[in-house]
């Protein structure tokens, strides 16, 4: 069975995981290893995990593996002795990483600290698979700049966005009406206010379809992860800012929808398994066959759809408002809901004030226009200390 695609018939193709210890790593790990000849793995980094980061770069036969944490070097290091695989650590050496010549790179970095790795991937000029959407909410308009000079080729993982790049007419962009995306409601979705105010780290991080890290299941909890999906999309097709709207589907078998302008709705639709974006974007321009349980839609037997709660889960709107306001707005909201989901994790906050920290931190910070990746590191971390500070004044 032909199930991947060589950049030269016969040559194994070079790939790279950035983030190759998180959940897309694994995903993007386990499609790899049910056609090991048909990839060669240039290099896999990790932030702190060295076991895992080391047990994947031996099982792959990674040439170069990174761990960020630079404390961690020599551990690293001697986890990988006599195995012949180069060993480095450091946010610098991530972002080397990444320009190491591959054909398929996967950015996979989770928040702002993917920027500068995913900007050195598409330099290469080769194909980019994204997963990493901070990057493209605190930067998309530097990301695309690289792309255009570049002639890098960016392929969503997001689900969302894999589904509206599969369904969208890219030669008539004028006759698409909006693009929906699809939203879970996360496992707060019903719950009073009472009790979400109440929710621990342990209840947010439980998805009910999705198995994802940590950072991402609670945003989908707030439903900011819709609201970053939004500025996401926005930077990734040509559409206008009032062309995106999102629709609640608790099953997330409609991954999203492209709207036309002659009432014809078209949607991509499967299981909630992120191999299948992923090797969207391995196959691409073709498919290749996945494991992922194939769509029994009469076991499913119905799908349903509601307006998202825009009251009871106010991120959304403040992530739509970032989006209009344009400028370093979506990256004050990035860069603060960041720091607030990590204290939430860390039982410094409660589940409420993640959104009402990102709130305020705009509030408080003027906005402003963009141009370089120095500024947009300036305002991230700007925006940072606001809502730390935010944070620190709330527990007196
Ligand atoms: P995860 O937490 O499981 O993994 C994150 C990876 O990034 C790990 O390998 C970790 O070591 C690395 N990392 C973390 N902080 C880092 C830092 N400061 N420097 C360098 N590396 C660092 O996250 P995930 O669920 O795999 O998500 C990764 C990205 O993909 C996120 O941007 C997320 O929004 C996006 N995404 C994930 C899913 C999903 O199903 N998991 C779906 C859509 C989009
Ligand atoms: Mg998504």
């Amino acid at each position: 069975m032909d199930l991947a695609l060589p950049e030269t018939p016969g040559e194994p193709r070079r790939i790279t995981i950035l983030g190759a210890t998180g959940s897309i790593g694994e995903s993007t790990l386990d499609l790899v290893s049910r056609q090991p000849d048909a990839y060669s793995v240039e290099a896999l980094t990790a932030y702190q995990n060295v076991p895992l980061l080391a047990k994947r770069a031996k099982r792959f036969g990674a040439r170069l593996a990174v761990i960020g944490n630079s404390d961690l070097y020599t551990d690293l290091k001697e986890n990988l002795a006599g195995t012949g695989i180069d060993v480095a650590a450091g946010a610098a050496a991530i972002a080397e990483a990444a320009a190491r010549p591959a054909d398929w790179i996967m950015a996979a970095i989770v928040g702002a600290a993917g920027l500068k790795p995913t900007l050195n991937a598409v330099r290469q000029g080769k194909i980019v698979a994204l997963a990493n959407k901070e990057s493209l909410v605190c930067a998309g308009n530097l990301v695309h700049a690289e792309i255009q000079r570049c002639g890098a080729t960016l392929l969503p993982v997001d689900s969302e966005h894999n589904a509206i790049f599969q369904v969208f007419d890219f030669e008539q962009p004028e006759r698409v009406e909006r693009i929906i995306l699809t939203a879970s409601g996360g496992p707060f979705r019903s719950w009073s206010q009472e009790a979400m105010a109440a929710a621990t780290p342990a209840q947010a991080v439980a998805h009910p379809n999705w198995d994802m890290g940590a950072k991402i299941s609670v945003d989908s909890a707030t439903l900011m992860n819709k609201g970053l999906e939004v500025i996401e999309g926005w930077h990734l097709f040509p559409v206008e800012k009032d062309q995106i709207s999102v629709v609640v589907h608790p099953q997330s078998v409609i991954h999203s929808m492209v709207e036309y302008v002659d009432g014809s709705t078209l949607a991509q639709m499967g299981s909630p398994d992120m191999r299948t974006p992923i090797a969207y974007t391995m196959a691409w321009p073709r498919r290749m066959a996945t494991p992922s349980p194939k769509l029994d839609l009469t076991a499913i037997r119905s799908l349903t759809f509601h307006a998202p709660d825009r009251e009871r889960f106010p991120a959304l709107d403040l992530a739509y408002a970032a989006l209009q306001e344009g400028g370093s707005a979506p990256a004050i909201l990035n860069a603060a809901n960041e720091v607030a989901v990590a204290a939430f994790l860390e039982h410094r906050i409660g589940f409420l004030e993640i959104t009402e920290i990102v709130g305020e931190t705009l509030t408080r910070m003027s906005g402003g226009s963009i141009s370089s990746i120095e500024e947009v590191i300036a305002v991230d971390q700007e925006a940072r200390n606001t809502a730390e500070d935010l944070i620190a004044n709330l527990s007196k």
